[in-house]
Parts: structure tokens; C-alpha cells; sequence
């Protein structure tokens, strides 16, 4: 017989004016109970970040902590982030004392439990709702403190995390890609370069070995705008026939 606590919780949608009670702290008795056996997506914006708790640049972090998983028939490669093999496959970073890499932990951990959908439009824009994953294990939810998806948001600082994201999803979800759009292994080599290495992007930038495809770009951009600049570029490169 499957008990309640072996049936996996349902996301449920909630409005953005609607307050959750739920807080994470170092007092919870299941603390980093959750940093364990998970499917931890990283979008390119979440390496920008881990590069600087960790030291690490992107192409020691896609070398090192990353799993790099393409299903056949996916037109793109996903990355998931490392759990070491200690009986409890457990997240790299985790420790006693909580994330070592907390400052620049990825969206997924910011966001949980709550969770964003991105959807685009007829208009080509980006609309987003939330969804609530209550989970029996997560004590969190008996917390007093309460919030609105919005203050939750800000309160995690995912505003920069759901900026990248969403111009990620426009090539992910770009018409070409319903399409039946499968990339040669020449683009999808690009495709993690400009997006999961940009360290090594910016390195083949300044030698003059990127072909700009007439974006304005300087080597000496912040790492936020060339990613902005990558993104733009990884999608001209794809979807207009340069290659
Ligand atoms: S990155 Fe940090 S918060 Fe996220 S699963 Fe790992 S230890 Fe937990
Ligand atoms: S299970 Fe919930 S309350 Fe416990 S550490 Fe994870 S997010 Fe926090």
C-alpha cells in the first residue's frame, strides 16, 4: 500500500497577490534534508553565478561538477548539476552548516517551493505563473512567516535568474524548434559554449575567433552583458542561415 508520503506532491498553480506560509532556515529539522537525490537543471545564468562561489571558471565547473544529458530526438543538451556518491547522493555543494554556495545558489533552490512557468505567447512574449509544491518532508511550510509568489521573488533574489531564463526559453522554445529544428553537432558545440562556457566564449571572443554575425559586442563586457550578448548571438547563429 502507497502511503501519503510516497505519492509525489502536485504543483499547485497560486496566484501572484496570494501569501504562502512558509520560511527555510538553519532552525528547520529538515535542514538540507532537500539538498539530496535531486534533478538540478542549471541554466546558463545559474554557472554565471556558481563561478563565483566557487572560484571556478565555467569551463572547470561544465568539467567538474556538471553532467552534460541529451535524450535522442532533443535538439538541445541539458545540464544538471553534480551529486557525489556518499549513500545519500548528495548535492556537491552541501554541508553541515547548509549550501557552501549560497550566495550564488541556483534558481532551482531559490525558487523552491514554489515553482515559475515561462509560456510564450502568440506575440512572442514571455507570460509567467507560479505553482506551489508542498511537500511532506519540507517542515517549511509550518513556519508562520508568510509571503506572495512576487515578495518570495524578490526576497530570493530571482529577478536576474528569471531575466536570463526567460531569453533562454525564447530559443528553446523558438517557432524553428516546434518545428522539427535539430541542430548539427557544430551548433550544439556552440550552443554550450555560448551559453554554459562563457569564459571560454570570452576567451574566443578577444582572439578574434568568434564570428560576431554583426552583433556589437566588447570582450570587456561585464559577465552579465556578454551573456546577454551570447544568448542574442547563439540565437542569430541558429536560426538565420549563417552556418
Ligand atoms: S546548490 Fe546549495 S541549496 Fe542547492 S541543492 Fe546544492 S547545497 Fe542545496
Ligand atoms: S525541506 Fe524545506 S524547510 Fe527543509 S531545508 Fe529544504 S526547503 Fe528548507
Amino acid at each position: 500500500m502507497i502511503d501519503d508520503s510516497q505519492l509525489a506532491a502536485v504543483p499547485k498553480r497560486i496566484n501572484r497577490e496570494d501569501s504562502f506560509a512558509f520560511a527555510c532556515h538553519k532552525g528547520v529539522s529538515c535542514f538540507t534534508e532537500c539538498c539530496r537525490m535531486l534533478e538540478l537543471a542549471l541554466s546558463p545564468y545559474d554557472i554565471l553565478r556558481l563561478r563565483l562561489s566557487t572560484g571556478k571558471t565555467s569551463t572547470e565547473l561544465l568539467s567538474q561538477y556538471i553532467i552534460v544529458e541529451q535524450d535522442p530526438g532533443e535538439p538541445f543538451p541539458r545540464f544538471y548539476l553534480t551529486m557525489v556518491d556518499d549513500g545519500r547522493a548528495s548535492c556537491v555543494f552541501v554541508s553541515a552548516a547548509g549550501c557552501t554556495v549560497y550566495a550564488d545558489r541556483p534558481a532551482a533552490c531559490r525558487t523552491y517551493p514554489m515553482g515559475r512557468a515561462a509560456q510564450k505567447t502568440s506575440d512572442q512574449t514571455v507570460c509567467e505563473y507560479f505553482v506551489l509544491i508542498q511537500e511532506n518532508h519540507c517542515r517549511g511550510f509550518d513556519e508562520p512567516a508568510r509571503q506572495t509568489p512576487i515578495e518570495y521573488t524578490a526576497d530570493q533574489g530571482l529577478s536576474l535568474y528569471y531575466h536570463f531564463n526567460d531569453l533562454v526559453a525564447k530559443i528553446i522554445l523558438h517557432d524553428s524548434v516546434g518545428d522539427g529544428f535539430i541542430p548539427s553537432k557544430k551548433q550544439i558545440d556552440f550552443f554550450t559554449l555560448a551559453l554554459y562556457d562563457l569564459d571560454r566564449f570570452r576567451v574566443m571572443l578577444k582572439k578574434g575567433e568568434i564570428d560576431l554575425l554583426g552583433i556589437t559586442s566588447c570582450a570587456n563586457d561585464t559577465d552579465e552583458q556578454l551573456l546577454e550578448m551570447s544568448i542574442n548571438w547563439i540565437s542569430k547563429y541558429l536560426f538565420t542561415q549563417f552556418n
